[in-house]
């Protein structure tokens, strides 16, 4: 009788971020259908997901935490994944979503929904998530486990620290900047 080996739990997940996490994970082309043979997708904007599942062994984060939905997801997240990952710099830094927190949410709202506005001159109250005071990396709200930086991180880093991790092994990075390499 075979036995077949239990794969990985993994799910990807956006909170504040442009997406571009996420492109460069599936600028790994063929390289997904090795990961495919090592690891279920349980959960992922690439999936169509409704609920972020009980039981994930690995989640990579993309985005940093703006909303009151995003800690919502973020406790979620941390709550039932074994392995959480910054994915990217929006996630690891608060990057390009935290250059408002100069500027304040008042001034942010004002200035998109009032300011630039052509039509329906008003800030949403519904619908819209709450904005926080200021967009934070994730790891200022739970615990993360791993780092993955760069905006975004390429497609290789992605895919050595998939493998590495797969593996049982917390993927290590240079963190001494090279420019021009
Ligand atoms: S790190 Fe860069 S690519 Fe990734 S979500 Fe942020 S801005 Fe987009």
């Amino acid at each position: 009788m075979s036995t077949t080996a239990v794969k990985p739990r993994v799910a990807t997940v956006w909170l504040d971020g442009c997406s571009g996490c996420h492109m460069s994970f599936l600028d790994m082309d063929e390289r997904l259908l090795i990961l495919a043979d090592k690891v279920d997708v349980v959960c992922s904007p690439v999936v169509d997901p409704k609920d972020f599942p009980e039981n994930v062994d690995l989640c990579l984060v993309e985005g940093a935490v703006s909303s009151d939905h995003d800690v919502e997801k973020a406790h979620l997240i941390r709550a039932r994944t074994k392995f959480v990952i910054s994915l990217g710099d929006c996630a690891v830094t608060g990057n390009v979503p935290s250059m408002r927190n100069t500027f304040g949410r008042t001034a942010v709202l004002d200035t998109v929904y009032i300011e630039n506005a052509t039509i329906r001159k008003q800030i949403p109250r519904e619908v819209i998530p709450k904005l926080l005071k200021f967009s934070k990396p994730v790891h200022e709200l739970v615990k993360v486990d791993a780092f993955l930086p760069g905006c975004p991180p390429s497609a290789d880093t992605i895919f050595y620290a998939l493998q590495e991790l797969v593996a049982g092994r917390i993927p290590q990075f240079d963190p001494t900047p090279r420019f021009g390499a």
